[in-house]
């Protein structure tokens, strides 16, 4: 098991020096690199050094449209959506559309019609 098992780091120009060899510390330390370079080969040269859990992604860290690139890249290999993270016990009120606890059977919203009647197993229904 490493310090960085389950972390998700960017290490911008790794394709040679300092960077390179923090990249390779931080996989063998558990994480999931991604490394940018502005040359293919010396790129695809980095990853093969790596070996494992890294992703590489042409282009130049100073440019904010690569940057950006960069970044929907690694939200979507590695990033979670909202809905992810939602606690799926939740129940979301069919009339106000408010997320409830699932240990609570009523609307939390005072404006709902729901609001102190037993909203959960109306919804289960
Ligand atoms: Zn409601």
């Amino acid at each position: 098991m490493g310090k960085l098992d389950g972390k998700v780091a960017v290490i911008t120009a790794a394709t040679s020096g300092m960077a390179l060899a923090t990249a390779k510390l931080f996989v063998q330390e558990g994480a999931y690199v991604f490394i940018t370079g502005r040359r293919k080969d010396k790129l695809d040269e980095a990853v093969k050094a790596i070996g494992r859990n890294v992703t590489g992604i042409q282009g130049d860290a100073s440019d904010l449209a690569d940057l950006d690139r960069l970044y929907d890249t690694v939200k979507k290999k590695k990033g979670k959506d909202a809905d992810d993270d939602k606690d799926e016990s939740n129940w979301e009120c069919p009339y106000c559309g408010t997320d409830n606890p699932a240990t609570r059977n009523t609307c939390s919203n005072r404006e709902c019609p729901l609001y102190r009647r037993a909203g959960r197993d109306w919804h289960k229904n």
